[in-house]
């Protein structure tokens, strides 16, 4: 079975596509044999407009035949809203997780006001995906969410299985979210975004285990077909590719 762990419904607002439908992504999907795409924020969802995202993340679910999940977002500036809300999706079998971004929100991953998204994916048993990267000059709204920042509430909720989005993004951010994966053991990373080092898939599978690493895409902003093949050819063991492919988002979003 093949996951697409970390996707986007929807064309997003900062970089362009030309064909962002839900039959897009199935034919998508279809084209590479995956089995099932979470979305981790659709674009309406993330970018301001999260009850048009509810709409989407449930027709793509059903024209999908049940094929492409969403997880629920929260923003900490509108917390009793969308606790709400992200209590109504997650009753809902087309939602398996919850997803925050501390550059669009502006706020530190180890603040106070992330407290009730760690609650609410304990109380749901479910995973946390969170976005990841590291500073720089040239995009300083990453300073947000370095993955040494998530260690306060790794710890705090250690019944809680973070993933973090883009394995830390940029060199600096790929040792920290391997450090932190090293060191505890509900901390995952996924293989999303425009981080295509040479040898990347294998130093995180030598640095962390091959259990600790989910295949995504970031569909629509990046073209699925990239960070599968980067898998598919990566130097690393038949039985971590199964992992990596499928068999940890199985396990950690209870996809069966
Ligand atoms: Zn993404």
């Amino acid at each position: 079975m093949i996951v697409d762990s970390h996707m986007h419904l929807g064309m997003s607002a900062v970089t362009p596509c030309v064909d962002p439908s839900i039959e897009a992504v199935l034919a998508q999907m279809d084209h590479l044999g995956i089995d099932v795409s979470i979305s981790v924020g659709g674009s309406s969802q993330i970018f301001g407009r999260p009850e048009a995202g509810f709409e989407t993340a449930l027709e793509a679910y059903r024209l999908s035949g049940g094929r492409i999940l969403s997880c629920a977002y929260f923003n900490p500036h509108y917390a009793e809203e969308d606790v709400e809300r992200a209590r109504r999706q997650l009753e809902h079998e087309a939602f398996v997780g919850i997803k925050i971004v501390g550059s669009l929100t502006e706020c530190y991953a180890d603040d106070e006001r992330w407290h009730p998204a760690w609650r609410l994916a304990s109380e749901w048993g479910v995973p946390l995906v969170v976005h990841s990267w590291w500073v720089s000059d040239y995009n300083p709204r990453q300073r947000y969410h370095t993955p040494d920042q998530f260690e306060r509430y790794v710890r705090a909720y250690p019944e809680v299985n973070m993933i973090l989005g883009h394995a830390g993004g940029r060199y600096e951010g790929h040792r920290a979210a391997a450090k932190l994966a090293r060191s505890y053991p509900n901390v995952y990373m996924d293989l999303s975004g425009d981080s295509y080092s040479f040898g990347l898939v294998e130093w995180l599978v030598e640095q962390a285990g091959a259990d600790r690493i989910l295949f995504g895409s970031d569909l629509f902003m990046i073209d699925a077909r990239t960070v599968m093949g980067r898998v598919l050819d990566a130097d690393i063991s038949l039985e971590a590719k199964r992992l990596i492919l499928g068999e940890n988002a199985v396990r950690l979003f209870r996809l069966m």
